[in-house]
């Protein structure tokens, strides 16, 4: 898809990108200083007649000859006859008169056309995510336009007979819905593009209609809700019917269910409902999965090694745990807290958060030892 790069920020080239002018485009000063040939330079001082001055933007009008040097400024084209720029600072003026206290080497301070890219060189390939650094190197180029994969538009919607949309007042029984706003705001800090299909009752033919027309207006469609082993839970009993469905219990904890399937070509994922649950579920499978859509080489979030500040505890019982943890550095040691509230309902626990502590099956940690942790921001 060909796309402004004004608009690029955070998609994946989709083709390689190659340069059609060089970077820089003309052979230009570092610093401040004067031109001069570096053979004129064999003792120090030397005394050189300043021929002319050559602002940025401007090109040179004069070639400097033996005896001679031009004043320039950094990013000045560098005048022919000169071979060597010294800076301002090894220098004193009086009237068209310039002292130079220093030798130089030829090439001293000099920026050569394509020093940085060369025209025809492929300056990007495919598969690299644009961040604002290749979006500058793209201006630079004189590139308005690039072909990157598009950007994915995911569908959000709750299910749940229990859940109230805003701040309407709550029946017995009810609660506000939050996985909504929270798995927009996910999918918006992630680069993608969120499209909100509303809330959902537990009510078959109502979630049908719903995924259906999601899964043709969206690129990717999430779900919460509806996807473990309740009464109620129609979110998987509708994929299994209208799409190609996976449903899962995986050996975590949070987010042990995972309806994963798709309607036509679209991937639904039909995250489970608990708050924690359904944030835990989108960074391991649903992050991963749409940024692999979206082209990114390395759609896993990296994991780092830190230290537990704290014990870390848990039970054995066949699963990973994923332990909320806030994560610091301390001198030079990146260290983990753990956070109280691990329930995967303790949503606002979870915000406290900054990093999940990758535990695998056994104890936990205890104070001092190595811990994995996967950073979320
Ligand atoms: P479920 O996966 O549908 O069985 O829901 C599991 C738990 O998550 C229940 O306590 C639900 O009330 C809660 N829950 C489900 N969806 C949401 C939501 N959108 N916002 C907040 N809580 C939810
Ligand atoms: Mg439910």
């Amino acid at each position: 898809m060909l796309t402004e790069v004004s608009e690029a920020l955070g998609l994946v080239t989709a083709v390689d990108v190659i340069a059609e002018e060089s970077l820089p485009p003309f052979a230009n000063t570092a610093m401040d200083g004067f031109a001069v040939r570096s053979s004129d330079l064999s003792e120090t001082p030397t005394q050189l007649l300043i021929v002319e001055t050559i602002a940025a933007g401007h090109n040179p009008s004069k070639v400097v000859g033996e005896g001679e040097a031009s004043r320039i400024m950094t990013g000045a084209p560098v005048p022919d006859g000169a071979d060597a720029i010294v800076m301002v600072e090894k220098t004193t003026v009086e009237g068209d008169i310039v002292t130079v206290d220093t030798t130089v080497d030829p090439g001293n301070h000099i920026r050569p056309a394509g020093d940085d890219v060369a025209a025809g060189e492929t300056v990007f390939v495919e598969g690299t995510p644009l961040t604002a650094g290749h979006l500058g190197v793209l201006s630079s180029l004189g590139i308005s336009q690039i072909e990157t994969y598009p950007r994915l538009r995911v569908g959000v919607m709750s299910t749940g007979d229990e859940l109230v949309e805003g701040n309407a007042t709550l029946a017995p029984g009810q609660i506000r819905d939050s996985n909504r706003r929270t798995l927009l705001s996910l999918l918006s800090s992630d680069g993608f593009e969120p499209v909100d299909l509303g809330l959902l009752p537990d009510d078959e033919t109502l979630i049908e209609e719903a995924l259906v027309q999601g899964s043709r207006d969206c690129d990717a469609v999430i779900t919460s809700g509806g996807v473990s082993m309740g009464d109620y839970d129609y979110v998987k009993e509708v994929l299994k019917r209208v799409g190609d469905m996976q449903w899962m219990q995986i050996a975590i904890k949070p987010a042990k269910p995972l309806a994963f399937g798709t309607i036509g070509d679209t991937p639904i994922f039909g995250l489970p409902g608990n708050p924690v649950s359904s944030m835990v579920s989108y960074e391991l499978f649903g992050r991963s999965g749409l940024r692999s859509m979206m082209g990114f080489p390395q759609p896993v979030r990296p994991m780092i090694q830190g230290i537990a500040a704290t014990p870390l505890p848990r039970r054995p019982d066949g699963k990973i745990h994923f332990a909320r943890v806030d994560v610091k550095y301390e001198g030079s040691e990146l260290v983990a807290y753990s956070i109280s509230g691990q329930g995967s309902h303790m949503l606002a626990a979870m915000a406290r958060s900054n990093a999940l502590a990758v535990l695998p099956d056994g104890d936990g940690c205890q104070v001092g030892d190595a811990v994995n942790l996967l950073l979320l921001h």
